[in-house]
């Protein structure tokens, strides 16, 4: 049984995912981006509430359906509280609503910066292996090497030889080259001792040390 440093990379993509609408302002097919506003119509007992979103282009509004027409009987209270103060999580969660989006858009672009929550999950003394849980609850348009590159601070050449000569080994197998998929584990063995141990050690706890 090998001793491992187990640690866990929720990555969160700093910008929601983006629907191609044909704009009325431009006359043509054009991402929008979510204002972050959410607009509510009331019509007796039933309630409409949308997500705002702008053309990036003319700033032309686009309404999503987060729902219409929704007796407010029927409604989470968690929900409609959330709407009428114009909670800032809650629209973000929903601004990351793809199956939403993809009922009413066939092009998304989806974006790959994104903010990683470094953290511990287990630390076995003496560790000499690292297993990296990555976990993706909305969609990041990022290959795994470009990730591990950057996060490790190993030019790709180098890492791309670790992976050919399995020192670094994904499950499941064979995915380095594809865009990250949540669930994803990224084993890295090390010969105990080995000097580089401490410092990937900083790599990947980050700030959750
Ligand atoms: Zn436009």
């Amino acid at each position: 049984m090998c001793k491992t440093l187990r640690v866990r990379w929720p990555l969160i993509p700093k910008t929601a995912p983006q629907p191609w609408i044909t704009c009325s302002g431009c006359g043509g097919l054009r991402p929008f981006r979510c204002s972050g506003r959410i607009r509510l119509n009331a019509n007796g007992r039933r309630l409409d509430a949308w997500l705002i979103y702008k053309c990036v282009n003319c700033d032309r509004t686009w309404n999503r359906p987060v729902f219409e027409r929704r007796n407010v009987r029927d409604i989470d209270p968690a929900v409609m509280e959330a709407l009428q103060s114009n909670d800032p999580d809650w629209i973000r969660a929903e601004s990351f609503n793809i199956e939403a989006l993809r009922r009413k858009s066939k092009r998304i672009d989806a974006f790959s910066e994104v903010e990683i929550g470094k953290a511990i999950v287990d630390e076995a003394p003496g560790w000499t292996r690292l297993a990296i849980e990555l976990a993706a609850p909305w969609p990041v348009d990022l290959r795994l090497d470009r990730l591990l590159a950057a996060e490790l601070k190993l030019p790709r050449a180098r890492l791309t030889a670790l992976y050919e000569s399995g020192g670094i080994r994904t499950e499941p197998d064979g995915i380095l080259r594809r865009r990250i998929r949540s669930g994803t584990v990224v084993l890295i063995d090390f010969f105990a001792g080995e000097e580089r141990m401490a410092l990937w050690r900083g790599l990947v706890v980050g700030d959750g040390a």
